[in-house]
């Protein structure tokens, strides 16, 4: 390609940039689902938090299930002014194996996150293996739903989990599905520190 074209290609390409962005008026809290098998959902979630954080705004995370207690993005954020950061499950259920420590457990993290999405102080809630809840029936997705809708307008919140449930697809501003191409671990590789968690 000659510079001149390239040039021309340009020229257009920026006036149909240019026209999109002028259409996006709208200033509001979005919902972003990061849902599928592949890895990035969780470190994605937290990697848009530490930009929000950046920009002195006010985060809280729920974790509603807990993975390894001392990840990297715990231990970076747990003392940090500008975030609250609650590890409300137990683990996988393959892992408690105890339904009904689970369901209360879920039911305890409900609570907080309905408290939050009324609370305008918080900028951005990051609500982490969200979707595992609806998936194991250990919560209703109606009254979630509802309360997103109802959040104060500027706040943003961001749910993760390998399965999205519909209803809550439907409200979503933003959804990236995050596709299992080739992970390490089934090349042998051990999870690893500041990679895993
Ligand atoms: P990450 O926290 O690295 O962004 P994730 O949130 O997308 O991962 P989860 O489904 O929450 O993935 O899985 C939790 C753990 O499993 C993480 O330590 C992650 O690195 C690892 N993991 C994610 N996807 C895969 C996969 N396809 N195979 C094996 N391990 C995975
Ligand atoms: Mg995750």
């Amino acid at each position: 390609m000659t510079d001149k074209t390239h040039k021309a290609r340009m020229v257009s390409k920026k006036a149909v940039m240019d026209a999109k962005i002028a259409k996006a008026t709208e200033e509001r809290g979005v919902v972003i689902l990061l849902k599928g098998n592949g890895k990035g959902k969780s470190s994605s979630a937290f990697g848009t938090m530490a930009r929000s954080v950046g920009h002195g705004k006010k985060c809280a995370v729920i974790q509603f299930i807990k993975g390894r207690t001392e990840t990297g993005e715990f231990k970076l954020f747990k003392d940090h002014p500008l975030v609250d950061w609650h590890v409300m499950g137990h683990g996988f259920t393959w892992e408690t194996q105890d339904k009904a420590q689970d369901i209360a457990a879920a039911q305890k993290a409900w609570v907080l996150a309905e408290e939050l999405l009324q609370d305008e102080r918080f900028d951005m809630l990051v609500f982490d293996e969200l979707s595992y809840m609806f998936k194991y029936e250990y919560l209703d997705v109606q009254p979630v739903v509802d309360a997103i809708k109802k959040r104060p307008k500027m706040q943003n919140v961001i749910v993760t989990g390998r399965t999205m449930a519909l209803p809550l697809q439907d409200i979503a501003d933003t959804i990236s599905l995050v596709q299992d191409e080739r992970h390490a671990f089934r090349l042998g590789v051990k999870a690893q520190k500041g990679i895993e968690y």
